[in-house]
């Protein structure tokens, strides 16, 4: 057989593409291939089951090949002949702890499933407590959802408590982007598993305040009550300015033709292509060298290539000074000072841990044990969080 796939030394991110890519960025290598060789073909790439199907019935592969999906969710097989699509866990495509690792001589593990390359040390026993908790969990992004999600397999008695109208956190902002559906996905993933937990519930539109009486007896508070974005106070910000921050771009503010994103970190960059896409002209401010620096090369590679394509303008070594109603106040990399026109400005300076919140409802549970996972403890990537809380819960 022939297994098609675009990556190449030129073309690097197309051998595990990342979500910039979307869905199936290669089937078409399978289907070329097909046509002219007369032994089986396999299509492979950001592949979801439906896709498999299709790239079959219509005769452009004989059959799939499945790499990343088979670490988020090894079972993905049996699953589906069983017929528990719902229960699949998705590959969100991140590159961060697969791929990732291996280029940094570690071994492989997952983002969204902890238990991968830890088969032996982290396994969840169903019921396996013999004094059960009740813990109750303040926010449910993707922290509090794993932590829920694993201290209420093994037994323990978990309330999750979330301010707003649904669950997923931070997650669902950052969704939002069509390139990052895989992210809805887990956030149904994780509904869906929790749904089948009796001793687990949930409560949206509840936010939980140091006088709340459902604290009262908890023996554990769990806090996964995430970040903040914040502006450097070396930033000045004119009041008659109306800067929007990245979050409020994701829930939806609304923009003007021309804009300006303050940050090119990994949320500032995403927020500016999925802007330019939906035909804004947009402009990202960065203080150091290259944006998302701090980026896994297969994913800068893709990300770089569609701001390029979509037209998005990289200042590099630009220090935001001011955010003004007509614009941003910079100094350039030679030291000059420029106004740079913008309807709207986004910033996406950083995040800070939602702290103070933490440690006043640490105070108000005497005797409780204190646990906090996710960006409350130190704003970081998804899979960090679930790994982290997974490790958490599975201590509980
Ligand atoms: S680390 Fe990310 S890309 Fe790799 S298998 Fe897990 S979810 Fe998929």
């Amino acid at each position: 057989m022939i297994l098609c796939d675009d990556g190449s030394y030129e073309a690097m991110d197309y051998v595990f593409p990342p979500y910039y890519l979307g869905d199936a960025p290669m089937w078409e290598a399978a289907a070329r291939v097909k046509e002219v060789v007369s032994i089986p073909v396999a299509a492979c790439g950001s592949l979801t089951p439906e896709i498999g199907e299709r790239l079959i019935a219509e005769g452009s592969a004989d059959l799939v090949a499945l790499g990343r999906p088979l670490i988020a969710d090894p079972d993905i097989v049996v699953k589906l002949e069983q017929g528990r699509r719902a229960d699949i866990r998705p590959c969100i495509r991140c590159n961060q702890l697969c791929t990732g690792n291996a280029f940094f001589g570690l071994p492989v593990a997952c983002a969204v499933n902890p238990e991968a390359g830890f088969e032996l040390e982290r396994v969840i026993e169903p019921g396996s407590v013999t004094e059960p908790k009740r813990v109750v969990v303040v926010g449910a992004g993707p922290a509090g959802l794993e932590f829920a999600r694993v201290a209420g397999l093994r037994g323990h008695h978990v309330e999750v408590y979330e301010k707003g109208d649904s669950i997923g956190g931070v997650l669902l902002p950052a969704a939002t982007p069509d390139f990052k559906r895989e992210l809805f996905h887990m956030i149904g993933w994780w509904e869906h598993q929790l749904e089948q937990i009796p001793t687990v519930s949930i409560h949206l539109g509840h936010q939980i305040t140091a006088a709340d009486e459902v604290l009262a007896g908890a023996d554990v508070l769990v806090l996964a009550i995430g970040s903040h974005p914040f502006v450097p106070e070396a930033v000045a910000v004119d009041p008659g300015a109306r800067p929007v921050d990245v979050l409020e771009f994701h829930r939806g503010a609304p923009l003007g033709k021309r804009v300006v994103v303050c940050g090119g970190g990994l949320s500032g960059a995403d927020a500016a292509l999925e802007i330019a896409k939906a035909g804004h002209e947009v402009v990202i401010l960065e203080m150091v060298e290259e944006i998302a620096g701090d980026m896994l090369m297969l994913n800068r590679i893709s990300l770089l290539r569609e701001l390029e394509a979509h037209g998005v303008e990289i200042r590099t070594r630009t220090l935001v000074k001011e955010i003004t109603p007509a614009g941003v106040r910079v100094t350039g990399p030679e030291g000059a000072e420029e106004l740079i026109e913008a309807d709207t400005v986004i910033t996406a300076f950083g995040l800070k841990p939602a702290k103070g919140e933490g440690d006043t409802l640490a105070t108000a549970v005497p005797g409780a044990e204190i646990i906090r996972v996710g960006d409350c403890v130190k704003p970081g990537k998804v899979g960090d969080a679930i790994n982290d809380a997974y490790v958490a819960a599975l201590a509980l």
